[in-house]
């Protein structure tokens, strides 16, 4: 899968990118990541893209040109990607929004900095908006790399297998059950005895009921939107008790 991102700040994309899972995704081409210098196309020798705001107000506003200009660079081969622009006034990202972008051939991402983009350019290219949650960031950058994360791992051979994801949480809208690893015992906290038993069968049982466990606790919001059955809810009050 390809990705653009459009950004004054290339550096902090490809520091970011480039390293652990997704640097060894783009090394193995399975993915490939170009930050454009939306600069390049400032409208004067002096690099400026921003100017004051009409109607007042404190801080600079990126102007259309710089920004439509590194776009229609990256359409010149006659095919538009899908284009999103990161703005905390975006569809919240969630699990599903970030399957259905990995079924992009092509992402571009345009990231605001100061007070964001002249409104006129977003409205004319892009295909959404997108958030990374309910607060302000600085600038795009942090989350153009949180979707092309996200989005990578749903890609084949990003991850060793599906397996790898398929049991995560916001998987299926449930969070994952606890995890363990070595030592069986640390500061009298010992791993449930299911999880050592080797019975493959009872522990996906004991999984599947704790990840539904957790997700009561954890996010309650979630649980109530899930259908759970009389015999799934015997189980969740068996195990509860038992915790
Ligand atoms: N004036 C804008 C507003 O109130 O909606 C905020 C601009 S913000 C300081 C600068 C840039 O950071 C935005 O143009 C956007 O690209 C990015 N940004 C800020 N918060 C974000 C969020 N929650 N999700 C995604 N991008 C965000």
């Amino acid at each position: 899968m390809r990705f653009t991102v459009l950004t004054l700040f290339p550096d902090q994309i490809t520091d970011h990118l480039g390293k652990s899972i997704t640097g060894k995704a783009m090394q193995n081409g399975i993915i490939s990541v170009e930050a454009k210098d939306i600069r390049d196309h400032a409208i004067n020798s002096y690099g400026k893209v921003d100017d004051t705001l009409y109607g007042g107000g404190t801080g600079m506003l990126m102007q259309c040109d710089p920004v439509y200009d590194s776009w229609k660079e990256i359409c010149s081969d006659g095919n538009k990607p899908y284009t999103v622009y990161v703005s905390p006034k975006g569809n919240v990202l969630n699990q599903d929004k970030v399957i259905d972008l990995s079924k992009k051939d092509h992402l571009c991402i345009i990231c605001g900095h100061y007070e964001g983009i002249d409104s006129r350019v977003i409205d004319e290219i892009c295909d959404e908006e997108i958030s990374i949650g309910d607060y302000v960031l600085t600038g795009g950058e942090l989350a153009a790399c949180v979707i092309i994360d996200s989005v990578s791992r749903m890609i084949e051979g990003v991850l060793p297998n599906q397996e790898a994801y398929s049991n995560e949480s916001h998987m299926g809208g449930v969070l994952e059950a606890p995890q363990y690893t070595k030592p069986e015992n640390w500061h009298d906290r010992k791993v449930p005895d299911v999880l050592l038993s080797g019975d493959l069968k009872k522990i996906q049982d004991y999984n599947r009921i704790m990840s539904l466990i957790e997700t009561m606790n954890k996010r309650p919001d979630m649980f109530d939107k899930l259908e759970i059955t009389e015999d799934d809810w015997q189980k969740i009050l068996a195990l509860k008790k038992s915790l």
